[in-house]
């Protein structure tokens, strides 16, 4: 009884999440694909950011350069935590990434190949994304196969 609410309150976190990740990702001003990223931590912080059609440069990371000219909403959740002095080796972090098309329907989001290096290069232990309108969850310091959560072919009709 106990795993069961356990999983429905995770449910309910990452529901409200992807909800956060929605309407930051409207704020964006990529007209070919609005993405919208959370980032939170086991100790309760939640930073969230969109995608944007201006590139960001760190030091830290080069190879966000090969972006040219953009910013991930992934790379910019990152960023913006760093910049507010968190450390990714305490606690827990996790980021969710959703990029809804105009008639509601989720594109399949799992972070590009930078935006994975630069999450992996920070230490964020999971990465949740849509994949055929499927919510799945990666471990990024395993190499085990992303688990399916829960079908969501449609945010809102
Ligand atoms: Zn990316």
């Amino acid at each position: 009884m106990r795993e069961i609410k356990e999983e429905m309150s995770i449910r309910k976190e990452i529901q409200r999440r992807i909800w956060i990740a929605l309407e930051e990702a409207r704020k964006s001003d990529v007209a070919t694909a609005k993405v919208g990223a959370v980032l939170w931590s086991s100790s309760g912080v939640e930073i969230c950011a969109h995608n944007f059609s201006f590139p960001s440069y760190d030091p830290r990371f080069p190879f966000l350069k090969e972006l040219e000219y953009t910013t991930h909403a992934e790379a910019s959740c990152i960023l913006r935590a760093l910049a507010r002095g968190y450390d990714f080796r305490i606690g827990e972090w996790e980021i969710l990434v959703v990029s809804p098309r105009k008639d509601g329907s989720l594109r399949d989001s799992r972070p590009c190949p930078i935006c994975m290096r630069l999450i992996r290069a920070v230490g964020i232990k999971r990465v949740w994304y849509f994949q055929d309108g499927i919510l799945v969850m990666e471990e990024t310091q395993r190499k085990s196969p992303p688990s399916p959560l829960f079908r969501q072919k449609r945010i809102w009709t």
